[in-house]
This record gives structure tokens, C-alpha cells and sequence, in this order.
């Protein structure tokens, strides 16, 4: 059944050069610029139950996920942390440098964002660095109130292929190149005169898709990924912060938060069944929530799955076609189909359409929470179950607390 245009939106083409794109949104489509929020909630949460960064509070899975890897995976997994921590060492100080050219006190959005596009970013928004999305560990480290939200398009013929170590090339590959392009518009930035702070997408300062969200960027997805209008979830999303004169872009209702509850080709695909169908209020937004727990045991052993990813409309057909044919037939373009919901796992085989892998319980069971909390519960369980330990493993425990606490107990990595 077509429905009715509820409005258009017109966003800037997929490339520098590109023509704009139109989206028609559909009447029952229509929500909100951006996201529902109730903002005092957002505050509430902000400051009494403060974010943390995954690298820290997650640290416990992010190092054990280096004993489930197979060895191409390994030796991949080491070559690109060896490329990228020069990368994520570099943003972690670029706050710190000074300006090498004149400012003029002219708003420079528009030089920036040219140079952001010139450089190969699909998507480039200015917004607030909303403090409030900043990790507690880093609030210290964030210098700037402007913040220059840009997203890299990873390979469309590669996403295609996961999950694979073909799709883990682009994923990761995408990022040593942002790394590297952030520095240079960082340096751009500096040679206008201002400051520019990188937030590297490796070690990530804040939770960045609000920021996104806020700048028009697109919206968030059932898969809790940032949908692009134009690569969807392929969006790899890093942030620069500055003190240069810029004006902010504003939220767009692409139609998306919506859509993904006529869509749901995400949640019904995923192996883990780690994602959910109703929205939910949480801390402050109205949002998919993903069950983390369901989902890293699949990510960790089928090549950083991302099922959620290669299934999302979206993604693959980009937003201007996905809402086109929504309004002309009232339908998801491509659900049901073996093209868009096909996907094979590693010694399981083809799942079509309707089917879903099974794992058994202790699939899913994994370390949690940080590295000192997960050594502290084995050493618990092993009391429990063996009594009193051996002086040699009662030394061996002290060791191993003191040198995580000694690391700073952070396992850095991809989000
Ligand atoms: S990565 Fe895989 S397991 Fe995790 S939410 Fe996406 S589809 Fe599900
Ligand atoms: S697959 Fe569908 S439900 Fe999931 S994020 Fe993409 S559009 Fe939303």
C-alpha cells in the first residue's frame, strides 16, 4: 500500500562533488529530529551513573576474546593494533599543540568541512561536545566545545561478505585510515589558527553517536549502530574537537528511528539474539538496547560477526531507495530475500531467511566486567571449590591483580 509523504529531506551527496540526495519520509514514519530524549534524564544519568568507556569496564571480554581467535585472526588482529596505537598515541596528545596559523575570527564550518569532504569523509557535522555522553576516565582530557562529528565509509563489496576475514580487512582497515586522516584535518584545523583535539575511534573519549545525531547526521539504529542516510552502519565514526568559530548543524528526522520498527531484519537475523524488538527508555533516550553479553561470544568467534550490519537496509541499499520504496509500496526493500538476510557462518553453514544458528549455554558464558573483577572471581570460585590455596597460586594471584592495576586495567581496541 503506498503511503503519504509526511516530509523531504534533502542531505549532501555521498562524496565530495556528489549532487544532494532527497529522502522521503513517510507519514507514519515521522518521530522527532534526531532522537526522543527527555534531556533532564539525560543530565539525572549523566552525573549520577557517569559513562565509562567499554576499554575499561568491558576489559575483561576484550582480552579474552585474543584466546577464541583463530590464528589468521591473531596475527591480523597484532598487525593492526602495531599500525594503529602510533595512531591512537598521536590523538591521545594532539589537544595539546598549538595553532600554526593566524586565526581570522571568521566562522570556519564551511572551510572545514570542505577539507573534511575533499579528504574522503561521507558524512561531516558540526554540534555541541555534549559532555554529558564523555567517559568519567577522560573528562579531563577533553579540551574543546565544538565538536566536528566524521564518518569514513567502510568497503561496500567487502561488508557484503561477512561475516569473514574479508569483512574484518575493511572494518579495521577503514579505521588505520581514519586514524590517519584525523591527524592531517587536525593539522588543517591548527593552520587556521585554532585548536584541534582528535577522538580517536580506537580509544574512544565519549559515547560519539548522540554527538552524531545531534549534527544531522543520521539516527540510531535498532542494530545500536549509527545509521548513515547514505552507508548506514558502515559509518566508521570519529570526532574532532576545537575552539575554532563554527556553527552547528542541526537533528534531521530521517524517519529511521521509525522505520526500524517496521523493519526488524536486524533483530530477526542476529545469531546471538542479542538484539531486542521494543523500544526502550534508557538514560534518557528512546532506544533499541542491545544485550551486550548475547552478542560478544558471536563477535569474538565468527570474525567480528556484524550479521547486524550486512542485513540493515540501509547499509546496503542506502536510505534514499530503502524510504523511496517504503512509500511507493509500504514495504521493506529487500527483507525476506536471501540477498539482504543471507549470511554463513564458520563450520555451521547457510542460514536463509528464518533460520538461526543454535549455541549451546556455555557458548555464552565469558569473563566479565574489568580485568581485576574477573581475576577476583576466578580466584572465589577456586577458594570455593578447592579451599585454601597453594602459597605458589596465592602469589601468583597477587601478581596478576598487581599488574593489572599497574597497566591502568584498560584493554584498547575497536569498538
Ligand atoms: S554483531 Fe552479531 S551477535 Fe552482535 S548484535 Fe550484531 S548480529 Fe548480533
Ligand atoms: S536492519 Fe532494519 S531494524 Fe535493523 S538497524 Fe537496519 S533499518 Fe533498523
Amino acid at each position: 500500500m503506498p503511503k503519504t509523504v509526511h516530509h523531504v529531506v534533502t542531505h549532501r551527496g555521498r562524496k565530495h562533488g556528489d549532487a544532494d540526495v532527497q529522502i522521503t519520509v513517510a507519514d507514519d514514519l515521522a518521530t522527532v529530529p534526531g532522537t526522543r530524549m527527555r534531556e533532564a534524564d539525560v543530565s539525572f544519568y549523566a552525573r549520577v551513573y557517569p559513562e565509562e568507556t567499554q576499554n575499561i569496564v568491558k576489559a575483561a571480554d576484550r582480552r579474552w576474546v585474543w584466546t577464541v581467535y583463530h590464528d589468521e585472526m591473531k596475527m591480523y588482529r597484532q598487525r593492526h593494533d602495531d599500525i594503529n596505537e602510533p595512531l591512537v598515541d598521536a590523538a591521545a596528545v594532539s589537544g595539546d599543540l598549538e595553532p600554526t596559523g593566524t586565526p581570522t575570527g571568521e566562522d570556519v564550518t564551511e572551510l572545514i568541512r570542505l577539507k573534511a569532504r575533499e579528504m574522503g569523509f561521507g558524512e561531516v557535522g558540526f554540534t555541541n561536545m555534549d559532555r554529558r555522553h564523555v567517559y568519567t576516565s577522560k573528562k579531563r582530557w577533553v579540551k574543546y566545545d565544538h565538536a566536528i562529528c566524521v564518518a569514513l565509509e567502510q568497503d561496500y563489496v567487502q561488508t557484503q561478505t561477512l561475516p569473514g576475514m574479508e569483512a574484518e580487512f575493511a572494518h579495521f582497515g577503514t579505521y588505520e585510515i581514519e586514524g590517519a586522516l584525523l591527524l592531517d584535518l587536525a593539522d588543517y584545523i591548527r593552520s587556521l589558527g585554532y585548536h584541534a583535539q582528535v577522538h580517536s575511534p580506537n580509544d574512544n573519549s565519549a559515547a560519539y553517536i548522540p554527538m552524531f545525531v545531534a549534527a544531522g547526521l543520521g539516527q540510531l539504529g535498532a542494530n545500536g549502530q549509527l545509521l548513515s542516510p547514505h552507508f548506514g552502519s558502515r559509518a566508521r565514526i570519529a570526532m574532532i574537537t576545537t575552539d575554532a568559530p563554527v556553527s552547528y548543524d542541526e537533528p534531521v528526522d530521517f524517519g529511521l528511528h521509525q522505520f526500524c520498527q517496521e523493519c526488524q531484519v536486524c533483530v530477526n537475523r542476529c545469531p546471538g539474539r542479542a538484539l531486542v524488538r521494543e523500544k526502550v527508555w534508557w538514560r534518557g533516550v528512546e532506544k533499541n538496547k542491545l544485550i551486550y553479553e548475547r552478542c560478544r561470544p558471536v563477535m569474538a568467534r565468527y570474525d567480528g560477526c556484524a550479521v547486524c550490519m550486512k542485513v540493515c537496509p540501509i547499509q546496503r541499499f542506502g536510505a534514499p531507495a530503502v524510504m523511496e520504496h517504503y512509500v511507493a509500496t509500504g514495504q521493506v526493500l529487500g527483507k525476506g530475500t536471501d540477498l539482504l538476510e543471507g549470511y554463513s557462518l564458520m563450520e555451521k553453514g547457510y542460514f536463509g531467511p528464518g533460520q538461526l544458528p543454535q549455541f549451546d549455554r556455555q557458548f555464552f558464558e565469558i569473563p566479565h566486567g574489568r580485568n581485576e573483577d574477573w581475576l577476583v572471581q576466578q580466584f572465589k570460585e577456586k577458594l570455593m571449590n578447592q579451599g585454601m590455596p597453594s602459597q605458589e597460586d596465592a602469589l601468583s594471584f597477587v601478581h596478576e591483580l598487581h599488574g593489572i592495576l599497574d597497566r591502568g586495567n584498560t584493554t584498547i581496541g575497536d569498538e
